[in-house]
């Protein structure tokens, strides 16, 4: 099968490799294609981060992956994105601006929840000591709740659209390794996350199996679960794999396994995207094999 991907960071933002780089590694590893996945601008939502493109670097990002797609045109193709953060209130893909600055695609994500404390917003995946110290102590020490707030905000961002492909859908379960601070059998955490299926069918877009948590030595499966992927199957909803790559050596990792859970899950087929046309996402379907 074609493979791809279009989930990748740079040192744009907290990506390790450069534009170049990333797409020479890419064309190394026989990629088909490469799209750049720049974690937007939130400047003026939370204010800077270590994490995310500065505001101020947004046209040099833009140009530098356009001159890109220029240069590799003919050895691999070089899609322009970004992965644009929700945050209840302040910002998500749904934003007019991501429709006006002419990109090839939006993965829509979300990282940050709101605590009870009325307070800022915090990141659902923050370093596990950060995440066990002060996420969980805003929710009372409260794994449930916090799983919960997590649920709901994806739940706000897929009802608002925007994006193409949805990006990292249980990113949540990134600390909780062995279950540590809420069950991901509970009825309630089931239920919250098998009722976004529909919603993820209306919305129209494509679903990522995101190896990012393995090739970072975090997971031992890609996001989204073994069985959310399957209910995401039988739905309908396409799927494509991608690696959140955040330096060279992470693209293509993790892609046998990731086939592997695909057709577990029941797919037989996987999306292989083919830029922007006229205004909308052009995506073919290819036998996984
Ligand atoms: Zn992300
Ligand atoms: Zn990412």
């Amino acid at each position: 099968m074609t493979y791809t991907c279009l989930h990748t960071h740079t040192d744009f933002c907290d990506g390790k490799d450069d534009v170049e780089s990333m797409c020479g590694a890419a064309f190394e590893k026989g990629l088909a294609s490469i799209g750049f996945s720049s974690h937007a601008p939130v400047d003026h939502a939370v204010g800077k981060t270590s994490w995310h493109l500065p505001q101020k670097r947004l046209d040099e990002y833009l140009d530098t992956v356009r001159s890109a797609k220029q240069r590799w045109a003919g050895k691999i193709d070089v899609y322009l994105g970004l992965e644009v953060d929700y945050i209840k209130g302040r910002m998500g893909p749904a934003d007019r601006v991501y429709r006006e600055i002419g990109l090839d695609y939006v993965i829509g994500a979300v990282h940050y929840i709101f605590p009870p404390d009325n307070g800022e917003p915090s990141i659902v995946d923050a370093p596990a000591g950060e995440f066990g110290r002060k996420l969980l102590g805003r929710f009372g020490g409260d794994g449930e709740a916090l799983a919960a707030a997590y649920w709901e905000a994806e739940t706000e961002m897929i009802r608002s659209g925007g994006f193409d492909i949805l990006g990292h859908l249980d990113l949540i379960k990134k600390n909780n390794s062995g279950d540590k601070w809420f069950s991901t059998a509970a009825p309630a955490y089931l239920e919250k996350s098998a009722a976004l299926v529909p919603l993820i069918v209306e919305a129209g877009c494509v679903a990522e199996v995101n190896t990012g948590g393995m090739n970072r030595g975090i997971l031992g499966e890609p996001y989204p679960s073994p069985r959310l992927l399957s209910l995401l199957c039988r739905a309908g909803v396409p799927a494509i794999i991608t690696a959140d790559a955040h330096k060279t050596a992470h693209l293509g990792g993790h892609y046998g396994e990731a086939k592997e859970a695909l057709l577990k899950a029941g797919y037989s087929r996987a999306a292989v995207f083919k830029g922007r046309r006229s205004g909308e996402p052009c995506w073919e379907s290819e036998e996984i094999r």
